[in-house]
Parts: structure tokens; sequence; C-alpha cells
């Protein structure tokens, strides 16, 4: 089976109880909860069964433990987390506001997130990986985007393939060589998994219907458009579907996106046909958001394999 490997951050989220504005008073908080989007699509894929790897930073401190502990157990390859003595876990603090809009506190930047790079055992992993997954929203430091793009060569050159999402919001294209980054990454991408307005972000085009096809005629193989609750299309140039989302009631959308992108990526290296793929990635993703906490909704390909069973038969 071919091995993945991702690069990005690894942070605790430690969320606010009750929903509400901001954090400038006294509340009551729940956590730490591994999280990171990168962190929770890898161990999405680790559960359904795919040999995986991640390249990361975290402090010698009970978060980044926290972290590491549980991504092991689920089956990551974690030996290129490196845990650094001198800097400290990156973090999340979240609350959600009654209209759904979240209010963050991050501290990512200047924690140990902004030391990851090309280290010996980085370059071990990425030697032993067929597949690489970028997440767009990780290219915000210049160790990320230089290990991402040698992990890009390295694994193209050797005939192995790409997926890429970007998750990026708006306010992150400011940094200074993300926009950059992002098109080399599209440049070399097999299987793109945007959520749908993203593409515009790709595109000289004006809409999200001829984009697809501009970004397909550059020579991605294929595109899956994530549509939230009403479900998630694909399109290959040849064949163009949708499949709905399966009706749950959403608890907290966190890692919704990276739970799907995990587990549809499984499947096409796999060679599922894209209809079943996309039955099986809504599932991930309709369990995902029935779970609170970030990567709480992870799941198994036997949880998984039950859940759209029971679904389709219902
Ligand atoms: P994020 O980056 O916030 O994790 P995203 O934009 O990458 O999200 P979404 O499109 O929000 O990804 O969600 C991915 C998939 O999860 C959807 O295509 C759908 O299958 C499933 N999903 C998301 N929200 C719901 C929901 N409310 N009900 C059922 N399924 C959902
Ligand atoms: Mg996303």
């Amino acid at each position: 089976m071919i091995k993945v490997v991702t690069i990005g951050e690894i942070v605790v989220e430690i969320m606010a109880v009750a929903p509400g504005k901001g954090f400038r008073e006294p509340i009551e908080l729940v956590g730490p909860y591994p999280s990171g989007a990168p962190a929770i699509f890898i161990d999405q894929l680790a559960k359904q069964g795919q040999p995986c790897a991640m390249v990361s930073c975290v402090g010698n401190d009970d978060f980044g433990w926290l972290n590491i502990e549980r991504l092991r157990q689920d089956g990551v390859d974690v030996s290129a987390i490196r845990v650094h003595e001198d800097a400290v876990t990156g973090s999340a603090f979240v609350r959600y506001r009654t209209d759904g809009q979240r209010d963050f506190v991050f501290n990512i930047k200047h924690s140990a997130n902004g030391q990851i790079g090309l280290t010996e055992a980085a370059k071990a992993v990425i030697a032993s990986a067929g597949h690489l997954h970028v997440m767009g929203s990780s290219l915000v430091s210049a160790g990320i985007i230089e290990a991402v793009l040698f992990a890009l060569e390295q694994i193209k050159a050797r005939g192995g393939t790409v997926s890429f999402d970007p998750n990026i919001r708006k306010e992150m294209l400011g940094f200074v060589g993300l926009r950059e980054a992002l098109d080399k990454v599209l440049a070399q991408t097999d299987l793109f998994m945007p959520s749908g307005s993203e593409v515009l972000l790709f595109s000289q085009e004006s809409s999200e219907e001829t984009a697809v096809w501009d970004i397909l005629a550059r020579g991605v193989r294929a595109i899956v458009l994530k549509q939230g609750a009403a479900g998630a299309r694909y399109l290959d140039g040849k064949d163009d579907l949708f499949v709905p989302a399966f009706a749950v009631e959403e608890i907290d959308p966190t890692g919704a996106g990276d739970a799907f992108g995990a587990t549809f990526l499984a499947g096409w290296l796999g060679g599922l046909d894209a209809e079943t793929n996309l039955r099986r990635a809504n599932g991930a993703g309709a369990l995902a958001v029935g779970r609170k906490g970030p990567m709480e909704g992870t799941s198994t390909r036997a949880e998984l394999d039950a859940f759209v069973s029971q679904q389709v038969a219902a």
C-alpha cells in the first residue's frame, strides 16, 4: 500500500462550553483536544488503514504528548514529529457564536509549529512516501513551505501522486510566499479537494463552474468539491457526479473537511469508484460534525462502513 505523508501544524484546541462572543471574561472551557487540520486529516487516514506519516513539531509538554499519543495510537507514523525542548505546543482557543461564526485565540506562529522544517527524520519519511497531501492553510511558515516543496519535488520525481486541500481563509493570503507556494502545489496536483468557492482563488474564470473545467484543463486529474451540508461533487473531465450529504445534526463542524478528504484519498489510492468513494467521504464528514471536538469525530473503516450501510438502509 502507498504511504502518504503530510506536513503541517499540530495544536491543541480548547473550547468554550457555552456559545457567545470571545474570551473577555472568565468562562467555562473544555479541552485540550488534539487538533490542527493536517493532524485531523492524517488521523482519519490512518484509521482508514492507509500507511501514513506526519512531519510536524510540538513542545516537550503535555499538549504535545497528547497529540503524539493520539496519532500513534490511531496508526500514524509519528517518527518525524519533532519534540522541541525550547518551544511550546501550538494552541487554539475557540468559542462559537450563536450565529455559527467562531472567535479564536491562536498560538501557532510563535509555537513549536514555527520550528517545523526538513529534519533528517522528515527527509526519511518523505523518502518512504508515495503520496503527498498538502493542506494549503499550513503554508504560512517558511519552514513548512520549504519542506512541502521539497517533498513535492521528490515524490513527483519518483512517480508518486499529490492531493491538495487549500483550506484557505482570505486573511491568510497576505502571508509572503503563500500565493506562490499554492500555485506551485496546484501545478503538480493529481487530486484537488477544495471547498466550493475556493476554486475561484485558483482560476481567472469568474464562476465556480468554469473554474473547475479550467483547472482540469491545466492537468489536475480529479477535483472533489466539498459542499458542506449539501454534499460533494466529483469531476475528472469524463465523469461528473454529485452525492448528497447524510442528514445529521451538526454539533461541531470543525474537522469535517479533513475527515472527508482523508477518506476520499484512501478510496482514491485504493481504486474505489468515485460514487462509492464520495458516499463514504460524506459519511466521514457526517460522523465528524456529529461529535464535539476537532479530532474526536474521526472514524475507522469499520465504523464508517457501519454508518454508511445503516444510513443507506434507513
Ligand atoms: P472545514 O475546513 O471547516 O473542515 P470544509 O469546507 O473543508 O470544512 P465541508 O464542505 O464543510 O468542508 O465539509 C466536508 C464534508 O463533510 C461535506 O462535503 C459533507 O459531506 C460533510 N458535512 C459537512 N457539514 C455537514 C452537515 N452539516 N451535515 C452532514 N454532512 C456534512
Ligand atoms: Mg476545510
